[in-house]
């Protein structure tokens, strides 16, 4: 009994995941739209959508309801048959993603999208380099914490060199920490450009397989690319022959006001990996969307990977009722309120310590560094210690909102699901100011 008492309060037995977040997780029992409710009443503004995921709101009647008609025909169809709720869902994905892409590989989490994604490249294209970027982030699993910019997740798998190796990484837009102190944001895509096309060439293009990179930065920071980058990328990418992979895991399925960043930034990939919003996470489900050549190669070379719950028929019938939600009106919610978000969240930045305000659409990061040196208020990847930034996340959330710790915990990151209002949006936004306040003020 003592046991089971200790597993419910969570002191045994469930452990947390992405530890820097929380130091006390809460227990929530409930949800409604845009608001979450905890063990002990409480009601909060779920201004992250929990892990960047929950795009509809919480307890949208159509997607259950299509889960539980899904239900009630069948439950579960082998990833290696087909299934009608599977195809349907593979459909719709082909035609609101960008042109070129025809085929889906159905997978389980965001992480073994870019573990299928890189593995295809890199059989494809009988190359191993995979090119990553600082201060992103790709997965919790091997290959994908391997290519993932950040030390606290990739050092500690670092000398396990058989999965994580061959890979480089190019520097991250901006932040406190900017690698390319550019004058203007042209200059910027210059330099980055440059600095890409250099490491191409050193690093030999035909070793090369595939240049993974989200959009707009997730859980990383919001980092958005200046102006021209993705096209130079693109453009690159084709003339080395390499692969370019999107990783839209958090900007797939209107986070930024179109369907995928990649028609933000006007750019064909070859590959898209998505999971979180697809079923606005009723159910897990993820996958890789990629261009006739490389399905007709999966097809044809019967690559022998897969996954039993890949496609799995109820995350489908989620994924399809989301995707006409999305459709519907919450895509257009975004498109409406994301000017309204983004100046409340940019009118941020009028505080000495905030350094930095960035993202697209519903998506967006606040990082801070002290206004006298420039330096970051704290930087958890090089002390320990008193961190600011968690005091503002503990504070923001006692007024009952919910933001996001970004990693590193330098930043604050807001992502609400799609369906708040502009009321939610003063809301959200006032109480982190608020925090912010009183903790720097
Ligand atoms: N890629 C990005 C951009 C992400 O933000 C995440 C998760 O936050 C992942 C991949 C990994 O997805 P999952 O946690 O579903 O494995």
């Amino acid at each position: 009994m003592a046991q089971r008492e200790q597993i419910r309060t969570g002191e045994r037995g469930v452990l947390a995941h992405f530890g820097h977040m929380d130091e006390e997780p809460m227990t929530i029992t409930e949800g409604d739209g845009a608001y979450v409710r905890t063990d002990d009443d409480e009601e909060y503004l779920d201004f992250t959508s929990q892990l960047y995921c929950v795009n509809a709101g919480h307890s949208n009647d159509a997607i259950t309801d299509a889960m539980a008609e899904q239900l009630d025909r069948i439950q579960y169809v082998s990833s290696a048959k087909d299934n009608d709720a599977r195809s349907q869902l593979a459909d719709t994905l082909t035609e609101v993603a960008p042109q070129p892409l025809t085929d889906v590989f159905f997978s389980i989490s965001g992480s073994e999208s870019n573990e299928a994604a890189i593995q295809i490249a890199r059989e494809f294209q009988d190359a191993s380099t995979v090119l990553t970027r600082w201060r992103s982030y790709h997965g919790g699993t091997y290959a994908t914490a391997g290519i993932t910019g950040d030390p606290a997740i990739r050092l500690p798998v670092e000398s396990h060199a058989a999965t994580t190796g061959n890979v480089k990484f190019l520097p991250p837009f901006g932040g406190a920490d900017a690698a390319f102190d550019a004058d203007s944001p042209e200059e910027l895509t210059e330099r980055s450009l440059a600095h890409l096309e250099y490491v191409i060439r050193n690093q030999g293009p035909d070793s090369i397989a595939a240049l993974v990179t989200e959009i707009v930065g997730g859980s990383s920071g919001a980092f958005t690319a200046p102006p021209g980058y993705f096209e130079g990328v693109r453009e690159l990418c084709d003339e080395y022959d390499i692969l370019l992979i999107a990783d839209e895991v958090i900007t797939g399925f209107g986070r930024c006001g179109e369907w995928f960043g990649s028609q933000t930034e006007g750019i064909e990939p070859d590959m898209i990996t998505f999971a979180k919003g697809v079923t606005s996470a009723y159910a897990p489900l993820a996958g890789v969307l990629m261009r006739s050549e490389l399905g007709t190669a999966l097809r044809e070379d019967a690559m022998d990977i897969g996954q039993t719950f890949a496609g799995n028929p109820v995350a489908c019938a989620a994924g399809n009722a989301a995707l006409e939600e999305y459709d519907d009106h919450l895509i257009d919610n975004v498109q409406e309120l994301s000017p309204a978000l983004e100046e409340r969240v940019r009118s941020l930045a009028d505080h000495d310590v905030v350094c930095d305000v960035r993202g697209r659409g519903f998506h967006w990061a606040v990082e801070f560094a002290d206004p006298e040196t420039g330096e970051l208020v704290f930087d958890p990847r090089v002390e320990d210690g008193y961190n600011p930034v968690a005091d503002v996340l503990t504070r923001t959330r006692e007024k009952g909102v919910l933001v996001g710790g970004g990693r590193p915990l330098i930043q604050i990151m807001l992502s609400p699901p799609f369906c708040v209002d502009e009321d939610d949006i003063e809301t959200g936004v006032a109480a982190l100011e608020e925090s912010i306040e009183e903790v720097f003020e």
